[in-house]
């Protein structure tokens, strides 16, 4: 359902309609940012990033702004659901751009956030900490929230009532009936039904996965059992974002004698804000330095790592690859995998774990340490639950890429939502409801923001060029005109396209073409026009190469004028 460019685009609402849209978050797993829109009011849910696949020089991706900037004067808040990055990564750039007069968040999350702000100490924020019986009124809406079970403390969905009944948003959640934490909570959902819902917004990620993500409680008993069979040092790679998978590893280590090295900025920074909070605890002298460990022997020894997605940069890539400056694999170590591959990952962590095994290590991928309900979100039995229990008479798949959308509307037309009533939305792309119906039929302005390390936005075109001369390289030809008239052959220089010396005669096809491009162009046109004979030979020789190797480098020619 590609209908963004069909939709015409509004830069400002001016009607009493309620308003839904995502500026990220749909047809994609991060940067989630959701609007709500009545009249002259706005109320933010989330404000993420997304990391991207393969880097070109960037970290990571944030959402277009512009309808925020130019609607700032409706903003009331913007609401955080839990501390994951794909939540709040984005708020530096979001308050630096646009005008948020406060931002609500409960625990961890205010620790992450604040956490993060350190690193831009000229902003300025109004964080405001909620808690389970909070209530926010304002004109149009009334916000309140509903305690989730997720991979990390804290998890809420938020409820917002509007006139035209309840609209709620899950956040990132699952259903765990025995849970580390504070149980989910039901009662307010039935509530919530009870009064009537307008609108669910569900989190999409795990739809397309059938059985019951494992409690954490179960996953506890685990981890001690895998702890108690091995006997070297225990080398654990898991996402730092697993707050309750970090404690439990810690627990398990403690049990067992066991002292923990951290290694990873982020696990560094979770475990950090984590223990100030009160969420990971240890007894006194649990974590040891690089200095201290080595003086311990093996089976007393547990190091917590990044890595668990063969990141090239993290920890375990560089301990795998020899090149850690402070640990180097003996035989005896086991590594253990926590976290299963995010799809598009899996090559990178092969090579991690063959070099692991080479280096004379044990690895262990598949336990029921393994997460493989990637990070705590609800599979199709508990999606069923939620909107069992919400009874909502709208719904929109939110927290997923397209295919995951399309299955939990499936998932919610089995439990009874009108066909008519579903809608698997596109970024930007807005639902407006009233008492009559329901209808897309607009778009607000979304995009892609593109942030590099020294946290400058980079053009989406330098991107895209960045791309190809990755993937096709590129290739120079430089002529040499006096007179109108070529004084010399063209010469071809390339760079990541064909190694020279072994293609001299694709390399003399070429200049034979770029040649007779020019030639040709120099007969036609009396006037050269220097913009248009660079275009005019870069498409010739574009398609003239794509022919004879199927590739596309960036072709840049260049014209040196002789007097
Ligand atoms: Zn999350
Ligand atoms: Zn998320």
């Amino acid at each position: 359902m590609n209908t963004n460019k069909k939709l015409p685009l509004v830069k400002r609402f001016n009607d009493d309609n309620f308003k839904f849209f995502s500026l990220g978050g749909l047809g994609e797993v991060g940067k989630n940012m959701y609007i709500f829109e009545i009249g002259d009011e706005i109320i933010i849910i989330d404000s993420g990033i997304l990391f991207p696949d393969s880097s070109f020089g960037i970290d990571y991706l944030i959402p277009d702004y512009t309808y925020l900037k130019e609607n700032e004067d409706k903003i009331l808040g913007l609401f955080i659901t839990h501390g994951h990055e794909d939540h709040i990564g984005g708020i530096p750039y979001l308050l630096k751009n646009v005008k948020v007069p406060k931002v609500y968040a409960n625990g961890l999350a205010i620790g992450l956030i604040n956490n993060k702000l350190k690193e831009f100490p000229n902003l300025k924020i109004d964080l405001n900490e909620f808690n389970d019986n909070s209530v926010y009124k304002f004109k149009n809406f009334e916000v309140s929230f509903f305690r989730t079970n997720h991979s990390i403390p804290d998890s809420f969905g938020i409820a917002l009532l509007t006139k035209y009944g309840y609209v709620l948003h899950t956040g990132d959640f699952k259903f765990d009936f025995t849970p580390l934490g504070k149980q989910s909570d039901y009662y307010k959902l039935t509530q919530y039904s009870k009064k009537g819902v307008k609108l669910l917004l569900s989190d999409s990620t795990n739809s397309q996965i059938t059985t019951f993500a494992p409690s954490e409680k179960d996953i506890s008993m685990s981890i001690r059992n895998i702890f108690s069979q091995i006997q070297g040092r225990i080398i654990i790679a898991t996402f730092a974002s697993n707050v309750y998978r970090v404690q439990q590893i810690i627990e398990a280590s403690v049990t067992h004698g066991r002292k923990i090295i951290i290694f990873g900025r982020s696990m560094e920074k979770t475990i950090r804000v984590g223990q100030q909070l009160g969420y990971i605890t240890a007894p006194k002298g649990t974590f040891i330095t690089a200095k201290e460990f080595p003086h311990l022997p093996p089976e007393k020894i547990t190091i917590l790592s990044t890595g668990s997605q063969g990141e090239p940069l993290a920890a375990l890539s560089r301990i795998a690859n020899g090149t850690h400056r402070q640990i180097k694999i003996i035989p005896g170590d086991t590594i253990v995998f926590s976290s299963s591959a995010i799809p598009g990952n899996q090559e990178s962590i092969n090579n991690t774990i063959n070099k692991l095994f080479r280096a004379g290590a044990e690895v262990i991928v598949n336990s029921p340490l393994t997460d493989t309900h990637t990070s705590g979100h609800a599979s199709a039995d508990e999606l069923k639950l939620m909107l069992v229990l919400t009874q909502p008479e709208y719904f929109v798949p939110v927290h997923g890429e397209f295919a995951m959308q399309r299955t939990h509307i499936d998932i919610a037309i089995r439990t009874g939502v009108d066909k008519d009533k579903c809608f698997a939305l596109e970024n930007g792309q807005v639902l407006t409801l009233n008492h009559k119906e329901g209808i897309v039929k607009s778009r607000v302005q979304a995009g892609t923001v593109y942030i590099d390390s020294n946290r400058s936005i980079i053009d989406g075109t330098i991107i895209k060029e960045r791309k190809l001369l990755a993937e096709d390289g590129m290739l120079t030809a430089i002529f040499t005109v006096k007179d109108r008239k070529q004084i010399a052959a063209p010469g071809i220089v390339s760079r990541g396209f064909i190694y020279m010396k072994n293609s001299e005669e694709l390399v003399s096809n070429i200049q034979k073409k770029a040649k007779e491009t020019l030639d040709r162009y120099l007969k036609t046109h009396k006037v050269p026009n220097f913009t248009s004979v660079k275009g005019f030979i870069s498409n010739e020789l574009s398609n003239y190469i794509y022919e004879l190797t199927e590739r596309k480098p960036i072709i840049i020619p260049i014209i040196m004028q002789i007097e």
